[in-house]
């Protein structure tokens, strides 16, 4: 089979809402607090719930709670999907459809800029490279242009599939410890928006680290759920008695189960002997610019008008939507 290397403007951009997939239920734990072990927490709410997978099951069985020892956001109890459900819930219409300006920003920009940090931090030369949860591929192709040797794990084999017609690599399609990578074989770990999705971040933080070379470097950006725009929404919900929680947001359940903030992020990375070498807060303030323009009617064209000053004054404030993280084997692991 000849695989031929698609041009940037090719990847795939898949429609929104397409189809419904019947999901059965997962099984739901009981957890403690993925980052602290405490089992103290008070509710938020119920969760939000994408369109496609409202049902009342769901909605009746988990809240969003908060851990009252360290203020990590998670999913109580904690639905644990397994790998043929995943493939259901990150399927062809997980991404939406984007606009111009934010494909560019997602694709190419964002991607070069966060390569550039991992060189600066990195103590040896890069030459190997993996993107974790790797969806389309995008720190991939960035690392391609680089001369890295890249890899990538993903749990959909929707997004695997994109990623060898475009790239011509084979992703590995499973959990990230079934690839079971050597020790310190990687120089440099991508994970953009991943650990959010995980019913527990830090079993994969370890392994993370047991892959990481002990010169190279990890970059991670997750939802920032200290965010200016969480808080107000969280006080508007509770005023007008919404019942639903205003964290682990944008993306709603059953996509994001928990949720950081700079200071989980940073015990999380204590915990697991990462140190923590550049820790970004940016703004998203340009959510609206995300969405090609057809999905903006009506109640999110209204939602997006609104909180839009709050994205502002939180970028201004030092509490953006989007955490971003550089990390590293900590010298004297706690
Ligand atoms: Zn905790």
């Amino acid at each position: 089979m000849t695989i031929v290397k698609a041009e940037p403007e090719s990847l795939p951009i898949f429609a929104q809402h397409s189809l419904t997939p019947e999901l059965h239920p997962p099984r739901f734990r009981h957890v403690r607090c993925a980052i602290c072990g405490a089992d103290r927490y008070e509710r938020v709410g119920r969760p939000r719930v994408e369109v496609r997978f409202r049902s009342a099951l769901m909605t009746r069985t988990v809240s969003i709670v908060k851990c009252k020892r360290c203020g990590f956001f998670y999913a109580q109890p904690m639905p644990l999907w397994d790998l043929e459900a995943l493939q259901k819930i990150y399927g062809q219409d997980y991404f939406p459809e984007m606009s111009t300006w934010w494909q560019a920003e997602k694709t190419t920009r964002n991607p070069r800029r966060r390569l550039d940090r991992l060189e600066y931090h990195a103590r040896c030369p890069i030459r190997t490279f993996l993107e974790v949860g790797c969806g389309l591929g995008h720190g991939m192709r960035a690392a391609l242009q680089r001369g890295w040797a890249v890899y990538g794990q993903e749990v959909s084999s929707t997004f695997a599939d994109a990623v060898k017609s475009a790239l011509g690599i084979e992703v590995f399609l499973g959990f990230l410890e079934e690839a079971k990578y050597p020790d310190q074989y990687f120089d440099a770990i991508y994970l953009d928006s991943v650990l959010e999705h995980l019913p527990n971040p830090l079993d994969m933080l370890r392994e993370l680290r047991r892959i990481l070379s002990p010169q190279g470097v990890l970059f991670i950006t997750v939802t920032n759920q200290a965010a200016l725009v969480s808080r107000v929404s969280g006080t508007v919900s509770k005023a007008l008695c919404l019942g639903t929680s205003p964290v682990l947001s944008p993306f709603a359940y059953p996509y994001h189960l928990v949720g950081f903030s700079g200071q989980t992020l940073r015990i999380a990375c204590d915990r697991v002997g990462f140190e923590v070498k550049e820790l970004v807060i940016r703004a998203g303030t340009q959510e609206w610019r995300k969405l090609a323009l057809p999905e903006l009617t009506g109640k999110a064209l209204i939602t997006t008008m609104l909180s839009q000053p709050l994205y502002l004054l939180g970028e201004r404030l030092g509490q953006g939507i989007a955490l971003e993280a550089v990390l590293g084997h900590a010298e004297h692991p706690g």
